[in-house]
Parts: structure tokens; sequence; C-alpha cells
């Protein structure tokens, strides 16, 4: 079984159920199905094969979902790339992951033209449409870029055959997803059909997610917890994804309230702002869960959020090279604010010392994982490959500790921890404790040289009420822990920067750092 047999089956037995929502309307599983089929069978007309290489230069659109599935029905690969992108952090991806064809969101028009000489390798694009005057636009495109591009939906309109799902081994790439890492360029982490249906599987069933759920598709398409948590589970599922073009909190109350959603899945920031936002709660009655991860969620956040929403958070964990989700706070168990919970089913979670060893429980160590959802490699980088997995177990690069109950908690990345005159400080540390004071909005934590104790604490801080003295938010820090973990040094700014999935860029903020 794999996604696309998953999802073609419920079109066959209850094609009448929606699949998705968007922009106020309903696309049942049946006529998801008839897309899938025909644009797979468009692709195919394309020359794009079993094995071939295609990105998916998409934001969160049915489009997304339609060419995924597609992608995977004909045995090709799919590499999500983030639309917002620069051209060459997009090109870099488009040559280094192979790709002969591109499925881009209309934005991306003059990547075409970009294309005609950079991207030789690249066949044909094929532009979705999401602005009403793009049509003009393509029309203005060269000779040569018209050549190699067409639209969306005159492609789909003109393709009535609905083709078959090609046979794929469980172990064939479904995706290939690029991934930051630490240094250098980012690095194509390929997941197969087996680690793809494994993890929204075993993720469902931690959520105790039904055929009823509703689940809001905020987070972006094109990173892996948006992909696993809000499509491909509730695809598996027959459950009905409602897909949100961005993130305005204002939209999300609607949307939960319009589609009585029943689940909704963010990164932190996200609850922060949802939390923030003067909106009438009762939007929310019907949902059932709110799921974190993709970074810690300071615990003042979590019980903040529950207690005014009344709704549990069930914080998890996880990385694009498991395909992401290794642990969750389960929902008919306790849940423990600052862990990210325990291991799903199939997948084994452990925290070592530097020789590969089994630290005791509450010890502090590399957490590791192995199961069906950890990747088969990083595309074309064996070094790098057998660097991440050794003895079938994957590095995170993540700090963990465990309890004497089996839950998990993230210390902190193992490169963002911070050494002040020999101590260890863990940024996360600082900043929940930044986070408890009511007149902090956001905080994040960064070392910085120091002369005498090699580095020191800096924390950048977001505050509500703006005239508050630094010194006050130091003495508060002074309460709370010990000295050497107290930021030396405070910058109030109005607002973090974050990349496009919400999660804090400390890289900036350390460039921010070297202009102080
Ligand atoms: P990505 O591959 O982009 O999904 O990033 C994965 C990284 O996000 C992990 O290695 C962690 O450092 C971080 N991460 C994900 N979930 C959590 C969490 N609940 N708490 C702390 N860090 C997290």
């Amino acid at each position: 079984m794999n996604l696309v047999e998953r999802v073609r089956q419920t079109a066959i037995e209850q094609p009448e159920k929606h699949a998705y929502h968007f922009l106020g309307s309903d696309t049942t599983y049946g006529e998801f199905e008839q897309h899938v089929g025909r644009f797979a069978s468009a692709l195919q007309g394309l020359g794009v094969n079993k094995g071939d290489h295609v990105a998916l230069i998409l934001a969160n659109t049915p489009h997304f979902l339609i060419s995924l599935y597609a992608t995977m029905r004909i045995g090709a690969t799919a590499i999500p790339i983030n639309p917002m992108y620069t051209p060459d952090e997009i090109s870099y991806i488009i040559k280094n992951g192979d790709v002969k064809t591109v499925i881009a969101l209309d934005l991306l028009l003059p990547l075409v033209e970009i294309g005609i000489t950079a991207l030789p390798q690249v066949e044909k694009y094929i532009i979705c449409e999401t602005t009403p005057d793009i049509g003009e636009k393509f029309a203005e495109l060269s000779a040569a870029a018209k050549q190699k591009a067409c639209l969306f939906s005159q492609l789909l309109a003109k393709t009535t055959k609905v083709v078959d799902p090609v046979d794929v081994h469980d172990d064939d790439v479904a995706i290939i997803l690029y991934t930051s890492g630490t240094t250098g360029h980012p690095k194509g982490a390929m997941l197969t059909h087996r680690n793809l249906y494994s993890n929204a599987r075993d993720v469902g069933k931690f959520l105790l997610m039904t055929p009823e759920d509703r689940v809001i598709a905020t987070l972006p398409v094109f990173h892996v917890f948006a992909l696993t948590v809000v499509v491909n589970a509730p695809l598996l599922l027959g459950a009905k994804v409602l897909i949100a073009p961005r993130f305005s909190p204002s939209e999300i109350y609607d949307l939960a309230a319009s589609q009585k959603a029943t689940v909704f899945a963010g990164v932190p920031t996200m609850y922060n702002f949802l939390y923030q936002f003067d909106g009438n709660v009762e939007n929310f009655s019907n949902l059932r869960v709110a799921i974190s991860g993709g970074a810690p969620l300071p615990v003042q956040v979590l019980y903040d959020f529950e207690e005014k929403f009344n709704v549990r958070i069930s914080e998890g964990y996880g990385l694009s090279e498991a395909s992401p989700v290794t642990c969750f706070n389960p929902l008919d168990r306790e849940r423990k604010a600052g862990s990210i919970g325990m291991s799903i089913s199939n997948v084994e979670n452990k925290v070592v010392d530097i020789n590969g060893e089994e630290v005791p429980v509450g010890e502090v160590g590399e957490l590791i994982v192995r199961g069906p959802n950890v990747m088969k490699g990083y595309y074309k980088m064996p070094e790098e490959t057998a660097n991440a997995i050794r003895d079938g177990w994957l590095y995170t690069g993540d700090l963990a500790k465990k309890d004497e109950e089996d839950y998990f908690y993230i210390v902190d990345r193992k490169k963002d921890m911070i050494i002040v005159g020999g101590y260890n400080v863990y940024p996360r540390e600082v900043e929940e404790v930044l986070f408890s004071h009511p007149n902090v909005i956001e905080a994040a934590v960064v070392g910085f040289p120091d002369q005498n104790l090699g580095e020191a604490v800096r924390a950048y801080v977001v505050l509500k009420d703006k005239t508050m003295p630094e010194s006050e938010l130091r003495e508060y820090c002074a309460k709370h822990i010990v000295k050497y973990k107290v930021p030396k040094e405070i910058e109030l700014l109005d607002e973090l920067p974050k990349n496009s999935t919400g999660k804090i860029l400390r890289r900036t903020l350390k460039e921010i750092q070297k202009t102080i």
C-alpha cells in the first residue's frame, strides 16, 4: 500500500467524501482522483516517466496536492521547493536535484526566461495560475520560453485520460526534500514511498485522526511538517484538508468557524499570533487537538493558548530526514508541557553519548532515531549520508533527554549551545524564562564572543510595552536562572526574523549581531 493507492481506494469507496476545501469550494475524493489521474496522464504526455524528477515550486493551493499525487502516481520523484526562495536558491536545487520538469506558481514566471539559458536541462515549465492577469503575462514570454512553458489549467482541461498508478517499489524515492543543514548548500533528503506512507499512517494513528476530521493546512506545504501531518495523514485516512493559502490569524479564525475545523497544526510562532489576535475563541469550538512542532514551543505559550482556546496542544518533534515525525505527546495519556512526547508507533528514539552509547534517564545526549520513516539518504551525497545514518540510526544533531516515563525533551540544537566560561547554556532554557515574563511577546537567545568568558548570552526580545527598561528583564531572569545564564546583553526588536515556516532565524540574528 502507498499513498496514491490509499487515496484511490477512498475515491472508489466514498467518491462523494470531501478531500479538500479551498477558498470557499469543496473537492470530493472522486474529483481529486480524477484530477490526479488526468494530470498524471498529462505529465506522461510531456515525457515525464518513472524515476524522473519534478520540482514543485508551489504555495498552499490545490495545485500542490494534485501535482504531488500525480507525480507519485507515475513513479516520478517530486522535489518541493519554497516559492519564496531567490532564483539562485531555486536554480541550485534544480541543478543539484537533476530536475527535468518544473511545476511553479505563476509569480515565478520570470524563472522560465532565466531557465532558458541557466537551466538547460529543464524541458518543461507548468505554470499554475493564481492571479487573474497571468494569461497576459504568459503571452509576453519570449518565443523560446513559450516553447517550454504551458499553463496548468489548460494542460488539465485538454487531458481526459485518467492514467492508472504505475507500479512502484516501497524503496523507490517519492520525494526529495532540500533541508538547510548546518553549513554550505542544502542537502536533498530522499524519502521513499514507505517513508511517507508509514509516517503519515503512524502520525494519524497517534493523533487519533478519523475520516470525520477537518484539518487546517496553513503550514507551508513544501515543508515536511505540513506534508505529512496536514496533507498526507488526513488524505490517507479519508479526512478533509482545509487548505489555507497563507497564515493570517483572522483568516484562520474564519476558516475554523466556517469549516468546523477539528485539527490545527502550527509552529510555535503561529500559536503566539493566534493567542495575541483579538478574535472570537468560539470559532475554534470544534477543535479537538492542536499540534505544535518544527521548533520548541515555549511552555508559557502552551499554557496561555490552552487556557484561552480550551483545547490541548500536543507538541511533537521531527526533522526532514525522518519524514518527519518521531515523537508526539500522546492524546490518550498525559500531555507533558515542554516535552516532545513519546516515540510514535514503529519509531525508536534514543539519547546517546559521543560514543553512541545510550545515556541514563535524565542525562543530556544526542537524539538518534530508527524506523521506517528514516530517509534513504542524501541525494548524491554518500559521505553526508554515512555521517547522518550510522548502524541504521539517524543522528539528529539535537540534544535531548528522557524521563522515567519515556517522554523526551529537546534541550537544544547541538550547534546552538553556548559555552559561557566553560558552562553549557542552552538558549532554550533562557528563552523559556524570558517568555514567562508577561511583557514579552517573542524571545530568542544566541551566544556572542566575549573576551573573558569565551562566549556570553545575548537575548533578542519583542516587548508588548516597549517602555519597559531592559534592566527589569535582566533582574527577572536573575530570579529564575543562575547568573551565567542571565543575558549579558538584551536587544529590543520590533519583530524577530523568521523563515517561511515560522522558525526563528538564528543565523540572521547572528548577522544582526555583527553590526552591533
Ligand atoms: P526541518 O528538517 O526543517 O524540519 O528541521 C528539523 C529541526 O527542527 C530539528 O532537528 C529540531 O532542531 C527542530 N525541531 C523540530 N521540532 C522541534 C520541537 N518540538 N522542539 C525543538 N526543536 C524542534
